[in-house]
């Protein structure tokens, strides 16, 4: 495995800062490389969990918040599930997404700003996701409406998704949510 460490900026500051987000010690980790062979998205790229978070135990710094693992995560938790010592990657991964949010240095691959636009508006409208309308809108953005109407009609017949938006959701603590989410990243500004 080739490890690539630059440091810059925050030498040594963003291990600390991603074990307290986490909540998780990444000394625990002795690179079994359990996480990394169960990840579904790691041969797609640089830098797999494990040697993420071996770079952030050998002091990496801000260039790891531009590495592609944090924007392709799936959150599918199969590197927690793996790992002999419970050590909660996922966790790690979302604390990295937060953390490059908040400096400003967050490189979204691809639309995926658009797509968690468009779930995250479902959600804030109906108080849960609204499937049918996400992709809509994620499609109208993206401008490609027509790609993939072929598989609706299964998608429909399988039960896969539902015409009518989610019912008997609590909408008010849900926009309660987004408004205190709201002004805490501001808070933390
Ligand atoms: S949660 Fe993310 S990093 Fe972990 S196995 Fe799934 S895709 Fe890979
Ligand atoms: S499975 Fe756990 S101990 Fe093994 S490399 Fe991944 S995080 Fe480290």
């Amino acid at each position: 495995m080739t490890t690539r460490i630059t440091r810059q900026n925050t030498p040594g500051s963003l291990l600390k800062a991603v074990q307290e987000k986490a909540d998780v010690n990444l000394g625990a980790c002795y690179q079994c490389g359990k996480c990394s062979i169960g990840c579904p998205v790691a041969g797609e790229v640089e830098s797999p969990p494990s040697e993420i978070i071996r770079r952030l135990q050998l002091g990496a710094g801000d260039e790891l918040l531009q590495t592609g693992l944090i924007w392709t995560c799936l959150s599918c938790e199969t590197c927690y599930a793996r790992c002999p010592n419970q050590i909660n990657f996922t966790a790690v991964i979302d604390a990295l997404r937060s953390i490059a949010v908040e400096k400003g240095v967050a490189k979204p691959q691809g639309d995926a700003p658009l797509f968690n636009r468009s779930f995250l508006n479902t959600v804030r409208s109906y108080g849960r996701a609204y499937d049918l309308k996400a992709i809509a809108m994620y499609k109208l953005g993206a401008g490609n409406l027509g790609q993939d109407m072929d598989k609706f009609p299964a998608m429909l017949k399988k039960g896969k998704i539902a015409i009518l938006p989610p019912s008997g959701t609590d909408k008010g603590t849900v926009k309660e949510i987004f408004k205190k989410a709201a002004k805490n990243k501001g808070a933390g500004r």
